[in-house]
Parts: C-alpha cells; sequence; structure tokens
C-alpha cells in the first residue's frame, strides 16, 4: 500500500509544474495534518478479548471539517489512509464542498466477524477516535466494507461519549437515523452525470458507447443501472470472482444483482458469456469504469486498453506508470476525485440536513447533485481546454488552487 502514497504525492508534484506554488505550501499539503492511530479492545463472542488497529487521518481542514469514509480491510495501513485523505482533500475541493479531507480505517477482515462482533468493533473504534473528531472537525462515512449500518452504530456510540445528539457525526446513514434521501444512489449518479456531460462534448451520443464496469457492489451496480437508464450499452460488469460479457447490454442489472445474491458472483449469468476480471479490463468497450479496487489497471494492462475512455469510480484505479501509457493513447481520463465526489457531495448534503433539522426530498437532493456535478466538470474540462492537460492534472490544479488559495488567504491575515 506504500505506492498509493507514493502515487498521490506524484500527483501532486506534478501540479506544482502548472501552479506558481510556494513551496512552503506545497510541503504542508505533502502530509496530513494530523493522524490518529489507536489500539481498541473488542471483546470476541467466544469471550476472549482481541485488540484491533486504526488509525483516522486528517488531511487539511482548510476549507472546512475533514470529512471522509472509514474501511475495514486486513490491507488497511497508516500510508493508505494518509494517500486517501489527500484524495479527499482534493475530491471536496474540485466539486468546492466546504469540506477539507480525512479517511480512516481499521486492519480486520469483516467477513471473520460475527454481526455482534462487528457492532462491538464498530463501537469500539469511534469510542477511540472520538476525541478528536466532531460534527464541526471531521466527520467520518462509510467506505470498503463499511455501510449505513455501521453508521448508525457509530453514530449511537459517539452520542453516548458526548452526551448529547449528534446527528451530523457521520454521514451515510439509514435514511430513519437522519441519512440522506438519495446517499445510496449517489456515487454512480454522480459518475453517470460526468459520464453524460463528457459525451455531450464529445459529440457522441449515449447509445453509442459500450461500458464495461469493474466491481458490483454500491458503486458498480448503481452506475450499472443508471447508465442503462440513460441510454449507455453495458455490455460487461465483475466482481471480484470474475464477470460477465453480454453483447446485446440486454439485462436486468435487479436480475444480475439477484444472481449475484445467489450465487456469489457475477459470473455466468444467464445468456452471458463468461470473462475473468483481467479480460474485462481489456475487453472490447468504449468506456471502461473501474468501481473496485485501487491500482487495477497498472503498466501491465494499459497497452492493452481497448476503451477511449476511462471514468474512475474506484479511488485510485489507475497508477501513475498506467496514466502515462494512457495518455500516448489517448485515453480521455475522468479523474476519480471528479467522477466519484457524488457520494461526498451527497454526505455533505446529509450533513447540512441534520445540522438544520430539514428533510430534503430525493428529487432535490438529485438536482443539486447534478447541479454540483456538472459545475465541477465545467470547470475542470475548463482546465483542460485552456492549459492543454489530461483530466487527472486539470482536476488537481483546480483543486489544489483553491486549497492553497484559503490557505494563503488566512496565512495573510494572520498576525505576526
Ligand atoms: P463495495 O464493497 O460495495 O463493492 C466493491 C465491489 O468490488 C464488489 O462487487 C467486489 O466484489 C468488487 N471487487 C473486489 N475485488 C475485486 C477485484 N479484484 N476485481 C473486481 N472486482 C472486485 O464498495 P463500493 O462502496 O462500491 O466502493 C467501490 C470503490 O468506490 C472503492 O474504491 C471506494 O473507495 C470507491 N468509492 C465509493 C464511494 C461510495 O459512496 N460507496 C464513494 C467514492 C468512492
Amino acid at each position: 500500500m506504500t505506492d498509493l502514497l507514493r502515487n498521490t504525492q506524484e500527483q501532486l508534484g506534478k501540479v506544482t509544474k502548472h501552479l506558481n506554488l510556494p513551496n512552503e505550501l506545497l510541503n504542508i499539503l505533502r502530509v496530513p495534518e494530523r493522524i490518529i492511530e489507536v489500539n481498541f479492545p473488542v471483546k470476541m463472542d467466544d469471550g476472549s478479548v482481541k485488540v484491533f488497529k486504526g488509525f483516522r487521518s486528517q488531511h487539511n481542514r482548510t476549507r472546512g471539517p475533514y470529512k471522509g469514509g472509514i474501511r475495514f480491510h486486513a490491507g488497511v495501513s497508516r500510508k493508505e489512509v494518509m494517500a486517501l485523505s489527500m484524495w479527499m482533500t482534493w475530491k471536496c475541493a474540485v466539486v468546492d464542498i466546504p469540506f477539507g479531507g480525512g479517511k480512516g480505517g481499521v486492519i480486520v477482515d469483516p467477513k471473520k466477524l460475527s454481526q455482534p462482533e462487528l457492532e462491538r468493533l464498530s463501537r469500539g473504534y469511534i469510542r477511540a477516535v472520538a476525541p478528536l473528531i466532531g460534527e464541526k472537525i471531521d466527520i467520518p462515512a462509510p467506505d470498503v466494507n463499511t455501510n449505513s449500518q455501521v453508521m448508525a452504530w457509530m453514530r449511537d456510540e459517539y452520542e453516548k461519549v458526548v452526551g448529547r445528539k449528534a446527528p451530523g457525526i457521520v454521514t451515510g446513514k439509514p435514511v430513519g437515523l437522519g441519512g440522506s434521501l438519495g446517499r445510496e444512489e449517489a456515487t454512480g449518479r454522480g459518475g453517470l452525470y460526468v459520464l453524460a456531460e463528457l459525451a455531450r462534448k464529445l459529440k457522441i451520443k449515449n447509445q453509442k458507447l459500450k461500458i464495461a464496469i469493474q466491481g458490483f457492489g454500491n458503486v458498480g451496480y448503481w452506475f450499472a443501472c443508471l447508465a442503462q437508464e440513460a441510454g449507455f450499452k453495458v455490455v460487461a460488469v465483475s466482481d471480484s470472482r470474475g464477470g460477465s460479457r453480454m453483447e446485446n447490454g440486454k439485462w436486468r442489472m435487479e436480475e444480475v444483482l439477484k444472481h449475484k445474491k445467489k450465487t456469489g458472483s457475477v459470473s455466468k449469468f444467464p445468456s452471458s458469456t463468461p470473462i475473468t476480471n483481467s479480460q474485462l479490463l481489456i475487453t472490447n468497450c468504449d468506456v471502461l469504469v473501474p468501481a473496485a479496487l485501487e491500482n487495477v489497471i497498472d503498466a501491465k494492462n494499459a497497452k492493452n486498453i481497448q476503451a477511449k475512455i476511462i471514468l474512475e469510480l474506484a479511488n485510485g484505479p489507475v497508477t501513475p506508470e498506467a496514466d502515462r501509457i494512457l495518455a500516448k493513447k489517448k485515453v480521455v481520463v475522468m479523474p476519480d476525485v471528479l467522477a466519484n465526489a457524488g457520494g461526498v457531495t451527497v454526505s455533505y448534503f446529509e450533513w447540512r440536513q441534520n445540522l438544520s433539522g430539514e428533510r430534503w426530498s430525493e428529487r432535490k437532493v438529485n438536482r443539486k447533485l447534478k447541479e454540483l456535478m456538472v459545475r465541477a466538470f465545467e470547470q475542470v474540462w475548463g482546465v483542460m481546454q485552456k492549459k492543454q492537460l489530461d483530466g487527472r492534472t486539470a482536476a488537481y490544479v483546480l483543486a489544489v488552487e483553491r486549497v492553497v488559495k484559503a490557505m494563503s488567504a488566512k496565512i495573510s491575515q494572520a498576525p505576526r
């Protein structure tokens, strides 16, 4: 996982060439402002007590409270959360919402825990980091292997610790417990808006674009459903156990989900052709949508990718080496910090509803999501055209400039 931090720092370094940045500000941004490491006990079902290690990385809060998910995964590391928290700073700046970047994680394989153990782990983690987070300090959310149920436990535990209601302490909660309508589909929906705007700019009709999607979890599934609804042709899907290809794209995604629930995978879906995960990445399509894990498109497979557009719904799916190969092949990459920002955008709407006590309709949430995503796309596109940059560098230029401007404004006003 060390690579991910190196990638984020390399990406930041690349941007400096296009911005006249003072080195001292850049040095501040290369590392998180604070990294919390916690070791907390959890009582297991057999009566034993296990100590788990977790992290919370708070990268930058110049533009607002730290914001970012918590993942439960055996591969979580200090460097991974550091990298992911930096990405959150850029993502919030690209869509121009008033948050900074944060990220958390616990080293655990949640599949090995019972439901009561998972609940005690979730509560234990939030108790451990409680003194350093808050509704206006640092607001966690779901990420890999955490969901609305985990957020419900975390909100409840945090409120017990502080002795008052704090609905805005986490986002991605169940709708009945302060969650926002439209949050579940938000990342896929935001990605769809970005793709639809890009197709418009490139003057290609949605119907002409064949899409292959890696990952069929929250993000991949909703993106697949919404892309079909918008007229795109989804020709291949996959998950960790394999994939399926259907040339005519005429599958009902709810049926694919049912099949996955029944058999454990989207592969071997009736009337489809089985493909492996590595084949999916190089399969014949116009748009490749990585929606699973980081670093899946690398120097080895990038040269064989047939897609002309990559829409990064996962965080960090393309390595810097692959980025260079794709640029030479003139593949248009819509970067994660823009393409998957729909999730944090609706998390922001949820937080606003929690702080004001309002309830927004789903229609209002989707309308405002579209407004912010289209605006961000237009701004990134504008930088791409003006400075002749690829999508990732343009998004970073926009984001880093916004963060640096905010930092500079504070510094110049501070009494010396
Ligand atoms: P999820 O756990 O719901 O789903 C992940 C999916 O990826 C599953 O279908 C899993 O089978 C599949 N997968 C795992 N390993 C794979 C492999 N080797 N090859 C192919 N597929 C594999 O997670 P999610 O919430 O959908 O998140 C997916 C990605 O999107 C992550 O990178 C996450 O950080 C990012 N993301 C999520 C959100 C959100 O709102 N959930 C927001 C922004 C970014």
